[in-house]
């Protein structure tokens, strides 16, 4: 296979913040991006070089996209995976159809982890929602099988309460039960595969959510050398029988004995991975681009202890927060999104803070965030 080098057309499916700065890469090393979206003004839009607006699941402006670019691949795993099988006799999909079958349906992965042997929380399918909770205890988590995120589509069943009616907020949705896990923290384990499966690992990020979103995540995570090969082992195990192209993101929770279990897969490049856009001597962003065209891999190694801190739609209650705070400090590297429309729970942009002392920085990011909070 010929490396599609630079002067190649890319097609992005979804123009998330995901897509904007896989673009930015593409575009400094001498690709055109071309992004499907169903806005005309998403975030990918005004660093791309061409937008289809359309739907994630609209096969007539899919196939518009591919005709116009050399590969596909995409900002979400929300895109169904039989409309990419249809795009690749058009254009090479990577990650592929056969991927995003096994990831975009949690019940799917869980079947596939159990397949490996990999360690996950207890589970169940919630068809049957008594035997599930006989299966996995209380408190336990329902998460809908498809298209749930940032906790969205999720509901606690605590001890002594009516599981029927968490079930109910999930509108009808396919969901599995998973035990709640008592974990230590939060790791990841952000990973590329090239096309001839060449694999290079960036260190492990620990990570720390606020109401299910990712608040923070501090890189490299403080872990001894044998829990950090074990926890590379588990993501490189997934990649391999994914026959994985492009960036993996694996994320596991540590319990307090060291044990890891995976809790969530992303075939793409993701929101705990974006310290190494700064910190690292090749993003996310470029590695995966990288990948999917077929070029060696490049160095992963970080240059710098960093931490990220993500600013939600809450700090754009009463306007655009006061950014003089974070300007003024020189490891900080303020990143907006350029989304239009501030929500709650809305991720907007980040702060990356380059300081080889974590903990100091993670001290920065909570001060930082605490100023950006409107008076
Ligand atoms: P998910 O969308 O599955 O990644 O869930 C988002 C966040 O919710 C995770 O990063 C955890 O902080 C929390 N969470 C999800 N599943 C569990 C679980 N089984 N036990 C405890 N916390 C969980």
């Amino acid at each position: 296979m010929m490396p599609l080098l630079p002067g190649a057309t890319i097609g992005v499916l979804g123009g998330g913040q995901l897509g904007r700065m896989m673009a930015l890469a593409a575009r400094r090393m001498g690709y055109r991006v071309v992004v499907l979206d169903p806005s005309a003004r998403c975030p990918t839009a005004p660093v791309a070089d061409g937008v289809v607006v359309g739907a994630l699941d609209d096969l007539a402006a899919a196939k518009h996209l591919a005709a116009q670019v050399d590969v596909i691949t995409l900002d979400t795993e929300h895109v169904p995976a039989d409309l990419l099988e249809a795009l690749e006799p058009i254009a090479p999909v990577r990650p592929g159809a056969k991927v995003l079958r096994t990831i975009q349906d949690r019940l799917v992965q869980k079947q596939f982890l159990d397949a490996l042997g990999l360690p996950q929380a207890t589970w169940a399918p919630a068809d049957d929602l008594e035997a599930a909770l006989a299966k996995v205890g209380r408190p336990a988590i329902l998460k809908v099988r498809r298209a749930g995120y940032d906790g969205k589509g999720q509901a606690r069943v605590e001890p002594g309460v009516d599981p029927a009616a968490a079930l109910a907020t999930l509108r009808g949705e396919p969901a599995v039960a998973e035990a709640l896990v008592r974990f230590a923290r939060e790791v990841s384990v952000v990973l590329a595969r090239g096309m001839g499966g060449e694999i290079r690992i960036y260190p492990i990020a620990e990570n720390v959510h606020r109401r299910h979103v990712l608040h923070t995540t501090r890189a490299p995570a403080p872990m001894p050398a044998t829990q950090r090969a074990r926890a590379e082992g588990i993501a490189v195990t997934i990649a391999e029988a994914l026959e994985h192209v492009g960036v993996l993101a694996v994320e596991m929770f540590e319990l307090p004995d060291g044990q890891l279990l995976v809790n969530e897969l992303a075939p793409r490049t993701r929101n705990s991975g974006h310290y190494t856009y700064g910190a690292c001597a090749t993003s996310q962003f470029e590695q995966h681009v990288r990948a999917v065209c077929g070029l060696p891999l490049g160095d992963p190694r970080a240059l710098t202890g960093a931490v990220m801190v993500n600013l939600i739609g809450d700090l754009w209650r009463a306007g655009p927060p006061a950014w003089a705070a974070v300007l003024a400090r020189p490891e900080a590297r303020l990143h907006l999104y350029g989304k239009d429309a501030p929500a709650p729970g809305r991720k907007m942009g980040h702060v990356l803070l380059l300081d080889d002392d974590t903990d100091r920085a993670l001290a920065t990011a909570e001060q930082l965030i605490a100023q950006l909070e409107p008076t």
